[in-house]
C-alpha cells in the first residue's frame, strides 16, 4: 500500500499498528497504467527466469485424484471476488473482524483475498481504494482496526515491521521477539500438522488448511495458540480470566 511507511519514522519501524496507522497516513492511488502488448518472451529486462515448476515437483500425483480447492487462482478470479464481496455495501460499512464465525465453512465470514494479494493477482492500493468508495456511499462504517480497510492497514504494518527488522522471520537473533525456550517434539508437531490431535476444532482448521490452502484469522489464531502455548495453558488462562472477571 504504501511506498514510504519505512523512510518515516527516523527509518524504524513503527511498533504498534496506531502509530504505524498515525506514520504512514493514506496510501497513493493504485498505478492504473494499461499494456496493450507483454513483453516478447525472453526479454526479463536482466533478471533471471526460474522455471515454472511441475506439479509433481510440488507434491502432487495424479490430479484427477487430488481434491481440487474452491478458490481458482488469477487476476479475473480476483477482481471477480474483490466485486463480490464490495457489492454488499452495507456487509462492508458494518465489517468487525473480531465479530467474524471463523467456523462459516459454505460463505466465509472474510474475503478470502489474501491467497491473491500475495500472488500479485490483486493489487493492495485497488482493494482499498475500492473500499474507500463503497465508505463514501455509506453513512457510517467501522474504523480501522476492526474495518474491513483496517486489515489491509494490518497487512502492510506486518510488512514494514518484517522489513526494517532484522531476522523477522525466526526468533533468534530477532530483538522484537520473546526468546522462548522451545521443546522439541516431533512426533506432536506432525500430529498437529496433519490434523491428528484428537481436538476436534484444531484438526477440522487444518485439514481445511491442507485442502483449501486458506483458513479464517481467527482459526489461525486457534491452531497458533495449540501449538505454541498448549490447549492445557489456555485452559488455564481462560479460568483464571472468568474468575478475575466475571
Ligand atoms: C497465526 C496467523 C498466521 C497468519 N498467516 C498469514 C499469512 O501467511 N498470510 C497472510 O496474508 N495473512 C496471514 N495472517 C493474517 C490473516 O489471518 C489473513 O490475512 C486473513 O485471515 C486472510 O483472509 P481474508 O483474505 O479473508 O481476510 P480479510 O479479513 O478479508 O482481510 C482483507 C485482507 O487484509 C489482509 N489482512 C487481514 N488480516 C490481516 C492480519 N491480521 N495481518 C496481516 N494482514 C491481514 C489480508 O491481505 C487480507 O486478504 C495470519 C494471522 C495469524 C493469526
Amino acid at each position: 500500500l504504501f511506498s514510504s511507511a519505512n523512510l518515516k519514522n527516523g527509518g524504524r519501524p513503527p511498533l504498534t499498528y496506531q502509530s504505524f496507522v498515525a506514520t504512514a497516513g493514506e496510501p497513493p492511488k493504485p498505478v492504473m497504467e494499461k499494456y496493450s502488448e507483454l513483453p516478447p518472451i525472453g526479454d526479463t529486462g536482466g533478471y533471471e527466469l526460474l522455471p515454472v515448476p511441475k506439479l509433481e515437483e510440488l507434491g502432487y500425483g495424479d490430479l484427477s485424484q487430488e481434491y481440487i480447492p474452491p478458490f481458482r487462482g488469477g487476476e479475473t478470479e480476483a477482481l471477480k471476488r474483490m466485486r463480490e464481496s464490495l457489492q454488499d455495501k452495507e456487509w462492508v460499512a458494518k465489517f468487525e473482524k473480531p465479530k467474524g464465525d471463523p467456523s462459516a465453512f459454505l460463505k466465509p465470514a472474510t474475503t478470502v483475498l489474501s491467497p491473491y494479494l500475495k500472488f500479485g493477482c490483486l493489487s493492495a492500493r485497488y482493494f482499498y481504494h475500492c473500499i474507500q468508495d463503497v465508505y463514501r456511499s455509506t453513512k457510517t462504517h467501522t474504523k480501522p482496526p476492526v474495518s474491513l480497510a483496517g486489515q489491509l492497514l494490518w497487512r502492510d504494518f506486518f510488512y514494514t515491521v518484517s522489513f526494517g527488522t532484522p531476522n523477522f522471520h525466526q526468533m533468534e537473533g530477532n530483538k522484537i521477539c520473546k526468546q522462548i525456550p522451545w521443546r522439541e517434539n516431533g512426533e506432536l508437531f506432525v500430529a498437529w500438522r496433519d490434523g491428528r490431535t484428537g481436538y476436534p476444532w484444531i484438526d477440522a482448521i487444518m485439514i481445511q488448511l491442507r485442502k483449501w490452502g486458506w483458513m479464517h484469522h481467527l482459526a489461525r489464531h486457534s491452531v497458533a495458540c495449540f501449538l505454541t502455548r498448549g490447549d492445557l495453558v489456555c485452559m488455564i488462562y481462560t479460568i483464571a480470566r472468568c474468575i478475575l472477571f466475571v
